[in-house]
């Protein structure tokens, strides 16, 4: 579904992305870990053509998504993307949050944008928020009212870039546990995260990342159990 080859970015002379190579399939479910400053929100704002790359090529479903003349809206729109921050806006309800965009970029009318918009909030327990202001949730709330709103575009694809991570420790499990659900559906998905848990338990693969390149790909078992890499060994004894 995702090609990445021989992808490089840079930050003026700061080298980012080095030569990343990697096949993503449909369907599967990647999680993306390493220290800060490893290039992992990079990686994955490169996916979303949020940050432009200097060599190589990024496919998705066949197109180069850093092709010149590309439809950047139509593009992103089939992809969803929840950031750390939770990014709802805050002058439209909750409901509104997530038929706006399937009103506006697809079309879809007031009606049956709402009647998708209730099973995706009844999906992530908050259908009864509906008409909340996003200033009236909790963190966890919000951050599960915009994996709502990525879910309406119906993407094929949803990028994650540690979502839970500015969410007080109480509130984690409720995201995860949708992000979870997530996974039973066969949605392919790329998340950056610190919950080690998680990744052992829904990754197909894990992707560790340091100084700009993947030094490791493994499924959890491996690379929780096994790694093969010294910075990789380094980094799950710190992090233990
Ligand atoms: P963290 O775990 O802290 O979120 P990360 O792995 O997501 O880290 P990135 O945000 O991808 O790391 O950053 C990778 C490197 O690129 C870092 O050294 C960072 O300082 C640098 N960098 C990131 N964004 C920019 C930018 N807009 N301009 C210049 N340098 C940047
Ligand atoms: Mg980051």
């Amino acid at each position: 579904m995702i090609e990445l080859e021989k992808v490089n970015k840079w930050y003026g002379s700061y080298h980012a992305l080095a030569d990343v190579t990697e096949t993503i399939r449909k369907g599967e479910v990647v999680v993306v870990c390493g220290p800060s400053g490893s290039g992992k929100s990079t990686l994955i704002r490169t996916l979303n053509r949020l940050e432009p790359i200097q060599s190589g090529r990024i496919t998705l479903d066949g197109q180069d998504i850093h092709a010149r003349g590309l439809d950047v809206n139509a593009f992103r729109s089939r992809i969803g993307f929840v950031f750390q921050q939770f990014n709802l806006f805050p002058h439209l309800t909750v409901l509104q949050n997530c038929t706006m965009a399937p009103m506006q970029l697809r079309g879809l009318g007031r009606d049956e944008a709402e009647e998708r918009a209730m099973v995706l909030l009844k999906r992530v327990g908050l259908a009864n928020k509906a008409s909340a202001w996003p200033s009236e949730l909790s963190g966890g709330q919000q951050q599960r009212v915009a994996i709502a709103r990525a879910l309406a575009m119906q993407p094929p694809l949803m990028l994650f870039d540690e979502p839970t991570s500015a969410l007080d420790p109480e509130m984690v499990g409720e995201v995860l546990l949708v992000m979870r659900d997530l996974t039973r559906d066969g949605m392919t998905m790329v998340c950056v995260t610190h919950e080690m848990g998680f990744a052992r338990e829904v990754a197909d693969r894990v992707l560790f990342m340091d100084e700009g390149r993947v030094l490791e790909r493994a499924t959890p078992d491996d690379f929780f159990n096994r790694p093969q890499h010294p910075r990789a060994q380094q980094f799950l004894s710190d992090i233990r």
